[in-house]
């Protein structure tokens, strides 16, 4: 790491950078069996300043050994709710007590901004330990009156059981590593479950700091393991472990039915969260600065390297010239630079490939006849800079408006009618997400049924809430996280029925 980079960082961000990495298996910090290890990249810089261990299929099978071992006897299994909550309240108070390091980190190892990561990310990890904290009291089953038509001279009752599905495997990209972390772990450890996580390779540290504050919290050994590694390696070798009971993945739609389909092969309970291409649909009605506000957030949080990010914009021909014009001169006008400078408001892209990836795409649009508004190229220097990039003159049929580009690149389209424009939102196999922009209700509400996809905002875009259930229609996945309904996924249903 460059003098200047170190300069920017807590003593306690440095402190951490200093100590060699370990994986968190049983309770002990390990290094991989094999000893490999892998190479952590700056984004901002390009260079390499970490290195963590490359955890393998050995690694894997102690990890999962470990989780069996505390979810089937000892501390946790006798653990009652309500200490499950007090400790997932610990847990966030070390969360939020060093919050400025676990965003400086995230802030190093994936790129974005260091305010944002401390007061979108960790603040939305925070407040998710505690709402979920506050389900491990909370989760009952039913009874019920049963009426057997065969034995009708005896009588039953029955009722149900909600019981923690076992040994959790957690799969995380490196677009929110703490936050997806966390959105596993919350429902994991307030339903009794145990976990091995394996974090993205590309943003590994956060999660390794986070198992030191499981540590410290005082989680009994083997409840929380970390096995940081590659994905077609450590990752392949969780999701098809016949060991572990549940699959949490979050990540691509190509990755994500990979894994689907080797945990199948062990019946392993899987839920998936993917990718998306979602459409900002802007009515004729809508205020133009607000929309414009909006959509950037929308499409350029994160550099554009949401699942949810409002990478299609449909906007009334009445007002789309207005529109691309607030939306370009915002883009035009942000602040690009590296995640640790207070001032930056748009990050590099995670790494080398990502930023080819997004750069390859944006050329595909210019040869099939897209034109840039304002952006459309690489940032300066030797980080993974994309410069916010609004495409127009676009088909439906181009690759940038049918495939996930995954940065900050949107393609503004106008449309004639909300007949039109709801068939154009629904012609993508995705279904994570959608937002509507107007004041009109009773148009809003017409359209809300008619958008095929997990989540719809109403003049706002990806704004996340723990009490929301949040997952995909179509090929964005299986299940939901948060809410209520994320217990669906971590607990099975026990059916007890009882001959009086
Ligand atoms: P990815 O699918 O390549 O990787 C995700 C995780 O899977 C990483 O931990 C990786 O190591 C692991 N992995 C890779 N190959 C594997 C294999 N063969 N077996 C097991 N594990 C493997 O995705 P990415 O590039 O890290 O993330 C970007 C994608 O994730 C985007 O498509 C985005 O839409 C999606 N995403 C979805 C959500 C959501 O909630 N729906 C959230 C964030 C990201």
């Amino acid at each position: 790491m460059d003098a200047h980079t170190s300069e920017l960082l807590h003593e306690n961000t440095r402190r951490f950078l200093a100590q060699p990495k370990r994986l968190l298996i049983g309770g002990a910090w390990v290094e991989a069996s094999d000893g490999a290890t892998l190479d952590v990249f700056d984004p901002a810089t390009g260079l390499a300043f970490a290195k963590v261990p490359a955890g393998g299929q050995a690694d894997i099978d102690r990890a999962v050994a470990a989780a069996r071992q505390a979810f089937e006897g000892g501390d946790w299994a006798a653990m009652r709710p309500v200490d499950r909550e007090r400790l997932l309240m610990k847990l966030a108070d070390l969360v939020e007590a060093n919050a400025q390091e676990l965003a400086e980190l995230e802030a190093l190892d994936n790129g974005k901004p260091v305010t944002v990561a401390r007061f979108a990310d960790v603040a939305l990890v925070v407040d998710s330990l505690r709402y979920m904290a506050g389900w491990a009291t909370k989760l009952g089953g039913e009874t019920m009156q049963p009426s057997v038509p065969i034995i009708r001279e005896r009588e039953f009752w029955g009722f149900t059981r909600r019981e923690p599905v076992g040994v959790v495997g957690a799969i995380i990209p490196w677009n929110f590593p703490l936050l997806m972390a966390a959105w596993k772990m919350g429902p994991a450890l307030a339903s009794g479950c145990t976990m091995v996580l394996k974090p993205a390779e590309e943003t590994p540290l956060s999660a390794l700091r986070l198992a030191e504050l499981v540590q410290e919290a005082g989680y009994p050994a083997g409840v929380f393991n970390v096995v940081t590694g590659l994905g077609h390696v450590a990752g392949a070798a969780l999701s098809s472990h016949p060991g572990i009971d549940k699959l949490a993945f979050t990540g691509s739609t190509e990755i994500g039915k990979l894994v689907g389909k080797a945990a199948l092969d062990n019946m392993t309970r899987i839920s998936l969260e993917l990718g998306g291409k979602s459409p900002m649909i802007v009515l004729d009605d809508a205020d133009v600065d607000a929309v414009a506000a909006g959509a950037a957030h929308g499409i350029f949080f994160n550099s554009g390297q949401v699942c949810t990010a409002g990478s299609r914009l449909f906007v009334h021909k009445k007002k789309f010239d207005q529109v691309v014009e607030g939306l370009s001169n915002i883009a035009a006008g942000m602040k690009v630079g590296a995640g640790l400078d207070p001032d930056t408001q748009l990050g590099p892209l995670v790494s080398a490939v990502q930023q080819e990836r997004v750069m390859g795409y944006i050329r595909s649009g210019f040869e099939e006849g897209a034109r840039a508004a304002v952006g459309g190229e690489a940032g300066e220097g030797g980080g993974y800079f994309v410069k916010p990039t609004v495409l127009v003159d676009a088909r439906d049929d181009m690759r940038v408006v049918r495939e996930e580009i995954f940065g900050p690149v949107v393609v503004a389209m106008p449309y004639d009618d909300l007949d039109e424009v709801a068939r154009r939102a629904n012609d993508t196999p995705y279904g994570l997400a959608a937002s509507i922009w107007s004041n009109d209700l009773t148009r809003v509400h017409r359209l809300i049924p008619r958008i095929k996809a997990g989540t719809v905002w109403v003049n706002c875009h990806t704004v996340l809430d723990n009490s929301m259930p949040f997952g995909g229609f179509k090929q964005s996945g299986i299940g939901r996280e948060m809410g209520r309904a994320v217990f669906d996924q971590y607990t099975e249903i026990k059916s007890v029925l009882m001959a009086l």
